[in-house]
């Protein structure tokens, strides 16, 4: 099954699972998630590039760290993120 990340939409209302992001396993014809399955904070999904996927924790934390990071609307409630 492929593994989807989700994020929380506004960090200072997620739980520590989705302020960060998670990783979930999901099929294909799985709805995606729109809340954390934790707290129910909105959640959108993080597109990873494939191959990418296994430094992607340490991309992610130095683009934070670094303060920038944009996101890019995919589709509605779907965004790629552009570091
Ligand atoms: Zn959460």
């Amino acid at each position: 099954m492929p593994l989807y990340v989700y994020e929380a939409k506004d960090p200072e209302k997620g739980c520590e699972k989705c302020r960060n992001g998670f990783e979930i396993p999901q099929s294909l014809s799985e709805d995606k998630l729109t809340h954390c399955p934790y707290c129910r904070a909105d959640v959108f999904r993080v597109i990873c590039a494939p191959g990418l996927t296994h430094s992607r924790t340490d991309l992610h934390y130095r683009a934070k760290r670094a303060g920038f990071h944009t996101l890019k609307r995919v589709e509605k409630g779907e965004y790629e993120k552009i570091y």
